[in-house]
């Protein structure tokens, strides 16, 4: 189903967006033998899931995201093909700063039987990225978690392999239908959806539309100001409930053969922090303040990003913004890149403007909400934390049937009021 004139008049569950969480919903759902059909203005692939950078791990500091991640990296882990998902690892590295809050994401790791190893002291750290990397030369970094499980998948590729097991499942997919409007009974609860396309009428709805949820908050009738009670009682009032950051991220063609460990094996990501000065390869300073880096191979390219840019807290998401970054940007990724590696000395000359980085929706916490937002509406706002999250999707499709998620409830709404927040890590990104 693609077109406008086909959509049913009435379904069991409406899915709106396909992007992970829409898709990966609708999968689930339409295997436990629901009827659902996922909408999406424009199609498979075409909002945040398809420009992601395609990073899996399990790097985080909260004790629930660590949880929920663990069971994603089993979703991609099931099927890799499909997903063109590189089980190939991920490392975390950073200064002395960071070693506390690395140690402790390591010690939950080992709690949970998620596989990591933990290096200390900069003598073990550059002995264990040097016998993976010999060629690396990245000073003054003392701490590297390297989780063994986790890697990268190809963006587009997964989601259209997510869309192949939806549909094969059971499930409808149709583009080029956007939602224009809810109407609601006298419980609150949406009773028919308003598309492009016509009306719908709905038992329950999802909404799963990444960076786009401003809007569709405002169509529930939600409100875009909230008061956050924090962890010792006391009250942050009338907060905005989104903040825009915009993902810097970028490209270096060079051979994938060239990105590989010692062995021959294809490299998973790196992700540095560092407080070293940043020299580029004529030694001319990029920055002395802190800076990060994540890199991973790419099909022609080493590709990743850096320090994100805050927009504010109202943004134009349409036409979705991509392949723009700060004037400053190639120079400073280019740098680092050849700064931990000797291999990408000169990668200057080999960057490249590229269809990547984007913008993303980060709630009051900078956590996901995932919870229903209306009697029949369930609301997958992740945080802009969320390509990596496949398994999301099979947990809402639990909820929807009844059940309960454990792994989804320390994401209620209701954290604002309660002020069970989650615990704060020190990195200076939203995303830690
Ligand atoms: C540059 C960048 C790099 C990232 N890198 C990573 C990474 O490496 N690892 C990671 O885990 N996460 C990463 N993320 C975050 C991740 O991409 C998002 O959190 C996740 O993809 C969001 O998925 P989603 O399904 O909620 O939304 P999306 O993938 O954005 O899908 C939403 C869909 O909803 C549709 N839609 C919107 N409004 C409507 C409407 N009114 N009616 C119908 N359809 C509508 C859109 O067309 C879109 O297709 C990155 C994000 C960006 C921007």
């Amino acid at each position: 189903m693609a077109v406008a004139d086909e959509i049913p008049g009435s379904i069991s569950v409406l899915v709106i967006g396909a992007g992970v969480h829409g898709l990966s919903t609708a999968w689930h759902l339409a295997s436990a033998g629901e009827r659902v059909l996922v909408v999406d203005k424009t199609g498979v692939a075409a909002g945040a899931s398809g420009i992601a950078c395609g990073v899996v791990r399990n790097n985080y500091f909260q004790p629930a995201m660590c949880e929920l991640m663990a069971a994603c990296v089993e979703v991609w882990e099931s099927d890799p093909g499909t997903f063109a998902y590189h089980s190939d690892g991920y490392i975390a590295l950073g200064p002395p700063a960071q070693e506390g809050d690395l140690t402790e994401v390591f010690e939950r790791q080992q709690e949970i039987g998620y596989p990591s190893e933990l290096h200390l002291g900069e003598e073990a750290v550059t002995a264990h990225m040097r016998a993976l990397y010999p060629d690396w030369r990245a000073p003054g970094i003392t701490v590297c978690l390297h989780e063994h499980a986790g890697g990268y998948a190809f963006n587009r590729e997964s989601m259209f392999g997510l869309a192949d097991k939806a549909r094969a499942a059971g499930a409808e997919i149709a583009t080029g239908v956007e939602v224009t409007g809810f109407e609601f009974d006298a419980s609150g609860a949406v009773k028919t959806v308003e598309t492009s396309a016509g009306t719908i009428e709905v038992e329950q709805v999802v909404v799963a539309v990444g960076p786009w949820i401003a809007t569709l908050w405002e169509m529930l009738g939600l409100e875009d100001r909230i008061d956050v009670r924090q962890p010792d009682g006391s009250v942050i009032e009338d907060q905005p409930m989104w903040t825009y950051w915009y993902l810097q991220e970028g490209e270096v063609q060079v051979d994938p053969g060239t990105f590989v460990t010692a062995d021959g094996r294809g490299s998973g990501v790196i992700h540095l922090d560092s407080d070293q000065p940043l020299r580029d390869d004529d030694g001319r300073l990029i920055t002395e303040k802190p800076w990060g880096i994540y890199f991973k191979p790419d099909r022609s390219s080493v590709q990743g990003g850096a320090s994100p840019l805050r927009v504010g807290h109202t943004f134009t998401v349409d036409p979705y913004p991509t392949g723009t970054v700060e004037a400053g940007f190639p120079d400073m990724w280019s740098a680092a890149l050849s700064h931990c590696l000797e291999r990408f000395a000169g990668a200057r000359q080999l960057y490249r403007q590229a269809r990547s980085g984007g913008v993303g929706a980060f709630t009051v916490d900078n956590f996901p909400v995932f919870d229903y937002m209306r009697p029949n509406v369930f609301v997958a706002a992740d945080s802009n934390h969320g390509y990596k999250m496949i398994a999301v999707g099979s947990e809402i499709a639990r909820v929807l049937r009844g059940e309960h998620s454990t792994l989804l409830r320390p994401f209620a709404f209701e954290r604002f009021s309660t002020g069970q927040l989650h615990p704060v890590s020190h990195s200076p990104y939203p995303w830690s």
